[in-house]
């Protein structure tokens, strides 16, 4: 919390200490000059003389949303978890790789506990966590590349044996490639009739992924989501490649992360999933996201446990938000509610002049169509 001594506030106003005091106590604030005031008195009193802006912009400055998002020193990096998204056509068996995956991993302690539906799961490969991302809806995941947010590391991308290379697995290659993320083809449904692992590694090459078995460096491997097989293979490969890429994170600094998915839920009000990336999300913690700010007044894990903090790549579902944000947003904690308040206001408002832009476009769009 911010705060002034009287003579100081005195000194940056250069008027006498006693003009100060008087006027303190005119609007009931007894005070000496060596009080200190806090930061609403001070605004208040500095706006009697004329300086309210100044004031408030100082301390919004130094909390804006770039400078805290700064990048850590190298010697503040230690490993994290790698992110992962299974990606690829439709039908081609996404969610069946991802409930083999979940299944094989549920231990005997987790096995009573019903997973929760917060977009990410964690799961423990050997002792290493790895977190896997839900295939957001082809939309929502689309808007959250627009805005820039990378949040994965690895894609395994699914392919089916007996189809080949469609739409939506090239969209999925161009994504990843693009983002610098790395790419695990699982060669789906071998179990199937018509399998032809072969014509997908022929395929592939097409797109610059060359099996490693032909020579190249992509990882491919065969599995069927539906019989459970090459799943613990494919879990291997992912932390293998998690090894070579050294995945860091700096859990010691305000938390910044990624809205993965948000909604409003009847009883508890906005609920969003965060994937933290860089420090340690906590309890209490005042947060800003976008237009809407607010305070962690509840946090649990993919299990539905309540938990009390997050380290880097860990995906929490918070609640305390003043309303429900966007996902793909960057979501920041701040020193307290009130710059998170002042932070997302001057967002809105932001957000505000640029809808009335645009409203003017379309007019002068209109115009010029009507001459
Ligand atoms: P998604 O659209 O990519 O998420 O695909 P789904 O996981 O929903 O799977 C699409 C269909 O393929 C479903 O009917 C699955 O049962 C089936 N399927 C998925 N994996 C396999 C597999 O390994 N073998 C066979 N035979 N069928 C599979
Ligand atoms: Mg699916």
């Amino acid at each position: 919390e911010k705060s002034i001594l009287v003579r100081d506030l005195a000194d940056k106003m250069k008027i006498n200490t006693t003009e100060l005091i008087s006027k303190l106590i005119t609007l009931g604030v007894m005070a000496n000059q060596n009080q200190e005031l806090d930061f609403d008195t001070a605004l208040l009193i500095a706006d009697e003389f004329g300086f309210n802006v100044k004031l408030k912009e100082t301390n919004v400055i130094d909390n804006n949303l770039e400078s805290l998002d700064y990048e850590d020193k190298e010697e503040d990096l230690i490993p994290r978890p790698p992110v992962v998204t299974v990606m690829g056509h439709v039908d081609h068996g996404k969610t069946s790789t991802l409930d083999a995956i979940r299944n094989t991993r549920v231990t005997k302690s987790e096995a009573g506990g019903i997973t929760q539906h917060i977009g990410a799961s964690t799961i423990n490969i050997n002792g290493q966590k790895v977190v896997f991302l839900d295939t957001p809806g082809h939309e929502a995941f689309t808007a959250m590349r627009a805005r820039g947010a990378n949040i994965t590391d690895i894609t395994v991308l699914v392919v089916a044996a007996d189809d080949g290379i469609m739409p939506q697995t090239v969209e999925a290659i161009n994504h990843s490639k693009n983002a610098g993320v790395e790419i695990i083809v699982a060669i789906n449904k071998m179990d199937k009739e018509g399998a032809n692992p072969d014509r997908i590694k022929q395929e592939l090459t097409e797109y610059g992924l060359v099996p490693e078995d032909w020579g190249g460096d992509t990882i491919t491997v065969p599995i069927s989501a539906k019989k459970n097989e090459g799943i613990d293979e494919l879990l291997e490969m992912i932390l293998m490649v998690a090894e070579m890429q050294e995945y860091k994170a700096n859990p010691n600094r305000k938390a910044v992360g990624t809205i993965i998915e948000a909604k409003l839920d009847k009883g508890k009000g906005p609920v969003a999933t965060v994937l933290v990336q860089k420090g340690t999300l906590k309890f209490g913690d005042a947060v800003v996201s976008g237009c809407v700010s607010g305070k962690i007044r509840a946090m649990f894990d993919d299990k539905g446990k309540s938990v009390k903090k997050a380290k880097p790549s860990i995906p929490v579902q918070i609640l305390g938000l003043s309303d429900v944000p966007e996902s793909g947003d960057k979501i920041y904690v701040v020193d307290d509610e009130k710059i998170a308040r002042n932070i997302a206001q001057k967002e809105q408002d932001k957000a505000k002049e640029e809808k009335v832009k645009k409203q003017e476009n379309l007019s002068l769009d209109a115009l010029f169509d009507s001459i």
